[in-house]
């Protein structure tokens, strides 16, 4: 039956992929799972990395070309036999694997896409049926056009050779292992309010958005993964605060002393962003369990480490 897609009103009839092979289905039945995590030096990634591996049936293999990852994140791992880590950039890899996944169609893709695909949403909290409101030749947009181009690169396959693919569209997510220097929100509030420098809320500073603590980010991934469902499917924390809030609560917790600044934004910073998660309790059965105030002092004391600053008495 053909399914029907809504987006505000315009309803598209769109052909079912075809039916999966039930050789194939097996394959997810047998004890041993082989994984391929691309990107399992990052932050994300070596959560994720961390949760595969604590089932024995899992191998996992990380491709990592270290550009924002590291090795540390997985030194844990390291001589472990259900663990090999490879150098790699994963466009050029991507190129030989695409004809092994088509000869043996054996195989279940997960892509991470993100909330960056609802660009400036006009539509809040965000949908999964909302098409979103992007600048095609802004700064942000060789990362928002990208994973919407991926997202359409996996239905394709999926229609047109029955590929088993898995999408999740994932919100703002913090936690250890976060790059201290990287420019995100969290992650420099938190840097900042440690080295008791000022912290930078940039313009206007109500501008929203909503914090996955990373475990509950792996859990809803692995859930995904294992479920029936396609996606594309939001995994976020739907508490929403705005980047005035953020500070303030930073600066209460970690550092009352730490002066808040404002300063200038770039272009086409999205103005509010909160997941609407309906879909994802009901096919996935989950929902994040880590508030904010929970999360921070976690990334706290990782951040705390790295930097090597203890916290005042
Ligand atoms: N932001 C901020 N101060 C900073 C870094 C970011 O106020 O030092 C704001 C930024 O303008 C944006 C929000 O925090 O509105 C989230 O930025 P981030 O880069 O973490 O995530 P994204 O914009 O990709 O959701």
């Amino acid at each position: 039956m053909a399914k029907e897609v809504s987006n505000g009103g315009n309803h598209v009839s769109t052909k079912p992929p075809p039916e999966p092979s039930p050789l194939r289905r097996a394959k997810f039945f047998q004890a041993n799972m082989r994984i391929l995590v691309t990107g399992g030096a990052g932050f994300i990634g070596s959560h994720l990395v961390d949760k595969l591996m604590e089932n024995e049936k899992n191998e996992v293999i990380v491709v990592d070309n270290y550009f924002t990852g590291s090795k540390d994140n997985l030194r844990q791992w390291f001589g472990h036999p259900r663990f090999e880590l490879i150098r790699h950039g994963w466009y050029s890899l991507q190129f030989h694997q695409s004809k092994e996944i088509l000869a043996y169609h054996l195989i279940r893709i997960l892509l991470t896409s993100t909330s960056e695909v609802y660009g400036d949403p006009l539509v809040h909290p965000q949908t999964e049926d909302y098409w979103g409101n992007v600048n095609p030749i802004g700064v942000r947009s060789c990362y928002d056009e990208g994973k919407r181009v991926a997202e359409t690169l996996m239905f394709d396959y999926h229609r047109q050779h029955g590929i088993e693919i898995r999408i999740a569209r994932i919100f703002n997510t913090y936690g250890p292992r976060m790059n201290i220097d990287d420019g995100r929100v969290v992650s420099n509030f938190l840097a900042q309010a440690i080295r008791d420098e000022p912290v930078t809320v940039q313009l206007p500073g109500t501008q929203t958005r909503s914090f996955c603590y990373v475990s509950d980010m792996v859990d809803g991934l692995i859930r995904l993964m294992e479920g029936e469902n396609t996606g594309p499917i939001n995994i976020g924390n739907p508490g929403e605060f705005t980047m005035l809030e953020l500070a303030e609560t930073v600066k209460e917790m970690i550092n009352p002393d730490v002066k808040i600044v404002t300063v200038e934004n770039t272009p086409d910073d999205p103005r509010q962003r909160k997941p609407d998660i309906t879909k994802t309790k009901e096919l996935l059965g989950w929902e994040p369990k880590i508030k904010l105030r929970d999360g921070i002092p976690l990334m706290e004391e990782d951040f705390r480490k790295r930097l090597g600053i203890l916290k005042k008495n």
